[in-house]
C-alpha cells in the first residue's frame, strides 16, 4: 500500500507538464489527499495532455510571462478552503517572482532550480557575472533574509539540486563513522554543527558525481538535442558559466576563474560556458570518469551550507563543490554536436520516455573527498528497468527528481512556516524515508582513486603532485 502522507487542503497549480510534470503528478496521487477538481496544469505545449483529460485534471494552455502570472495565478490559487501548492516545474519561469506571489496568498510553492524569465540564459547584454546561478540564488536568498518565516516555499528541490544535499548528510554520517571520528549527529537545524563536523571529518571538497548510462533504442540522429530531462534546462545551464562552490583548500585558479564582487561569495565561475568543461571524477559503475562542470545551485548552497567561521567572522573552513556529469551517450553527442556548430543549438530537441530507452541506469551520487579514507561516493543507482516498474511516465533521471519533488513537498506541508528554504536546510532523514523506495539501490562505496591515478601518462601534465585533490588536478586542461 501506498502511504498517503498529507492532505493539501487548498488548490494545486503544477506550472510546466514537460518529463518533470508529467512523473509528478501519479506521485501526486498516490501521496497526497486532495480535491481534483481544484486541480490545475499551466503549459503552453498540450502534448501530454490527454493524461490530464482522463483524470478530469483541468488545463489550462498558457506560458506564463513576467506579464501575466499574477492574472493567471491569482485566482486558481486563491478562493475556497485551505492553503494552495503551486508546483512549479517549467523552464522560462520566474521562480523567484512565482514563489513570492504564492506566499503572499498563503499558497505552499516548490521548484527544482532558480528559474529565471525567458531571455536570460542567453542575455548577451548581461556579464557572465550575472549569469551565474550564484546571481540567481542570491536573489532568492535575500527575499529569504527580507521575509524571513511565513508559509513554507522550497527552493531547488529535484535530484540536483535537491536530493543531493540529503546524501552529502548521510554521506557525512558514513565517513566520519568510517574514520573513527568521535561525534554526535547534529540536529536538523544545526547548521554550524554540520558545517563543524564536515571540517572535524577533514573532507575537502564534495563532487555531485552522475553518469547516466540510459541507451537509446534508436541511434541519435543527426541535428537533433536527445537528453533524458529537460533539454532547454540542459543547454541553458551548460551555456552558462562553469561554476563551482569554492574550497578553502584550493591553491591555485584557473586563467579563466573569475571572483564576485562579494568577498565571502562562497562560488567562483569561469569565463567558459559549463558543458564545454571537463573534471575527473569517480562513480561506482564506470570508475573513474570525466564528466561537464555545469552549473548549478548545488555546488554554491553545499559549500555555503558548511562553512565554518571563527569568532571574528572570517571563513575557517569550506568545502569546494561542484557537478561533475556525464549525461546519457545521446545527450553527449548531442552537446558535442552543438558546440562543434559554435553553439547553434539543434531545431530538434526531444526528451527521451521510458519505451525509447533499452535499458541502463541513472547513477547520481556525491563523492566526498580528501578525508583519511579517500574518498567515498554514496548515491542511488536507480536502474531504468526498475524505474519502469515503480511509477508510469518516467526513466530513471526523471524519478530521482519526481521523488524529491515529492520529498520536498511532503516536508513543507509538515512544516508549514518555515520560509523560504533550500534542501540542505530541511531534515534529510525525513526527505529521504519520503524518497527512498522511488531511489533503487541507495548504497555508499569507498574508493582509492584519485585525480592523479594513472598521471602522468605519456604527456606531461600541469599537477599539483603534493595534494591529489586540488583543483588543479581535478580540471580537465
Ligand atoms: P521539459 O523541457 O520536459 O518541460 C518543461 C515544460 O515547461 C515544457 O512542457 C514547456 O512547454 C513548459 N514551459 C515552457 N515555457 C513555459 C512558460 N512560460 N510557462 C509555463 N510552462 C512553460 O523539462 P523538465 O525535464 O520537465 O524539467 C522541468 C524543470 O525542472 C526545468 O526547469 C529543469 O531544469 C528542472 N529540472 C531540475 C532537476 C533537478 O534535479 N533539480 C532535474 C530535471 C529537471
Amino acid at each position: 500500500h501506498d502511504p498517503v502522507y498529507a492532505e493539501i487542503q487548498g488548490p494545486i497549480v503544477m506550472v510546466g507538464f514537460g518529463s518533470i510534470g508529467r512523473g509528478t503528478l501519479p506521485l501526486i496521487e498516490r501521496h497526497f489527499r486532495f480535491d481534483k477538481s481544484r486541480f490545475t496544469v499551466i503549459d503552453p505545449k498540450d502534448t501530454d495532455r490527454k493524461l490530464l483529460d482522463e483524470r478530469g485534471i483541468r488545463f489550462v494552455q498558457q506560458g506564463l510571462t513576467r506579464k501575466n502570472y499574477e492574472d493567471v495565478l491569482k485566482p486558481l490559487l486563491s478562493g475556497g478552503e485551505g492553503p494552495g501548492f503551486l508546483v512549479n516545474l517549467s523552464v522560462d519561469t520566474g521562480s523567484l517572482d512565482l514563489m513570492r506571489l504564492a506566499r503572499e496568498l498563503g499558497a505552499f510553492y516548490i521548484d527544482t532550480v532558480v528559474e529565471p524569465w525567458l531571455g536570460f540564459y542567453f542575455d548577451d547584454k548581461l556579464s557572465n557575472a550575472d549569469r551565474t546561478n550564484y546571481a540567481l540564488r542570491k536573489a532568492v536568498k535575500k527575499e529569504a533574509r527580507k521575509h524571513p518565516g511565513g508559509r513554507t516555499a522550497v527552493s531547488c528541490c529535484g535530484a540536483n539540486p535537491g536530493m543531493v544535499s540529503w546524501f552529502v548528510k548521510q554521506a557525512l554520517l558514513d565517513v566520519a563513522r568510517e574514520i573513527g571520528l568521535d561525534f554526535e549527529e547534529p540536529g536538523a537545524r544545526d547548521r554550524e554543527g554540520w558545517a563543524k563536523l564536515m571540517r572535524k571529518a577533514g573532507v575537502k571538497g564534495i563532487h555531485v558525481a552522475e553518469r547516466d548510462t540510459q541507451r537509446a533504442r534508436q541511434p541519435k540522429p543527426l541535428n537533433v538535442f536527445w537528453n533524458t530531462w529537460s533539454v532547454e534546462g540542459f543547454i541553458s545551464e551548460g551555456m552558462q558559466p562553469a561554476e563551482l562552490g569554492w574550497g578553502t583548500h584550493e591553491t591555485w585558479m584557473p586563467k579563466t576563474a573569475r571572483l564576485h564582487k562579494k568577498e565571502d561569495a562562497p562560488a567562483i565561475f569561469l569565463e567558459q560556458p559549463g558543458a564545454a568543461t571537463r573534471v575527473r571524477t569517480w562513480c561506482p559503475t564506470p570508475g573513474p570518469q570525466h564528466g561537464f562542470l555545469v552549473t548549478h545551485n548545488e555546488a554554491i548552497s553545499i559549500s555555503d551550507y558548511f562553512t565554518v567561521r571563527d569568532k571574528h567572522d572570517e571563513i575557517v573552513y569550506r568545502p569546494t563543490c561542484h557537478y561533475a556529469y556525464h549525461p546519457n551517450n545521446d545527450a553527449l553527442l548531442s552537446i558535442d554536436e552543438l558546440f562543434g556548430a559554435a553553439g547553434r543549438i539543434q531545431p530538434v530537441h526531444h526528451v527521451l520516455t521510458e519505451e525509447e530507452l533499452v535499458d541502463g541506469a541513472d547513477e547520481l551520487g556525491v563523492l566526498l573527498y580528501g578525508h583519511a579514507k579517500n574518498a567515498y561516493w554514496y548515491g542511488s543507482q536507480l536502474s531504468l528497468d526498475e524505474a519502469r516498474s515503480l511509477a508510469p511516465y518516467q526513466n530513471a533521471t526523471g524519478l530521482q527528481v519526481t521523488s524529491a519533488v515529492l520529498a520536498g513537498m511532503v516536508w513543507a506541508l509538515e512544516n508549514p512556516e518555515a520560509g523560504i528554504v533550500e534542501a540542505d536546510e530541511m531534515d534529510f532523514h525525513r526527505c529521504l524515508e519520503i524518497q527512498r523506495p522511488y531511489l533503487g539501490p541507495v548504497k555508499g562505496y569507498f574508493t582509492d582513486w584519485n585525480p592523479l591515478t594513472d598521471r602522468p601518462g605519456l604527456f606531461k601534465e600541469d599537477l599539483d603532485e603534493s595534494d591529489p585533490w586540488q583543483f588543479r588536478n581535478v580540471l580537465v586542461h
